[in-house]
């Protein structure tokens, strides 16, 4: 049964009546974590433009299949794929352990599209907004524990690079601030 879906424009709040204990509310799910429960619902693997209360009511079906913890550790270890992805720097092992998490390719960028959507109509709270985009690593990561990852190396230079995920407060700390 689908949760019954409360929205309130004026607090951007969406919560799920499945556990009367510890509702959900979309404002703490991040953009990730919205992306891996709208995969666990079911959403349709075709995309189509789709009322954002269905939307909402499907990421918390799937919060509610795949439980919070869950949704939390799949969506940091996608982030952290990404990441290693976007730099080259993903072996055999993670992106097996990826495509076990996500066997559906199409069916992951019809959950990014509709999650990207739904941020517009309901906006993380400031808490879930700092830590957006939280990634592990699930498995071996290419640094190593060391926080770098070596690109190239001869006798007296090594060039490498902060690990995306292992370093990542480092590189956000030097990014500069930007004021939505
Ligand atoms: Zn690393």
């Amino acid at each position: 049964m689908m949760p019954e879906t409360v929205l309130d424009r004026g607090t951007t709040q969406v919560v799920g009546s499945e556990s009367p204990r510890m509702p959900v509310v979309l404002a703490d799910l991040s953009t990730g974590e919205r992306t891996v429960a709208l995969y666990a619902s079911d959403m349709p693997a075709r995309y189509r433009t789709t009322d954002h209360t269905q939307v909402a009511a499907w990421v918390l079906q799937g919060v509610e299949r795949v439980g919070l913890d869950e949704v939390r550790r799949r969506a940091a270890f996608d982030a952290g794929y990404r990441l290693l992805a976007r730099g080259g720097h993903v072996t055999p092992q993670l992106t097996a352990s990826q495509e076990q998490r996500f066997p559906k390719a199409g069916r992951l960028n019809c959950a990014d599209r509709h999650a990207a959507n739904l941020n517009l109509w309901v906006q993380m709270s400031e808490e879930t907004r700092a830590r957006n985009g939280s990634a592990a690593v699930d498995g071996d990561c290419p640094c190593g524990g060391t926080r770098s990852i070596p690109l190239w190396r001869d006798e007296d230079a090594t060039v490498s690079r902060m690990c995306p995920v292992h370093a990542q407060n480092a590189i956000r700390a030097m990014r500069p601030a930007v004021d939505a």
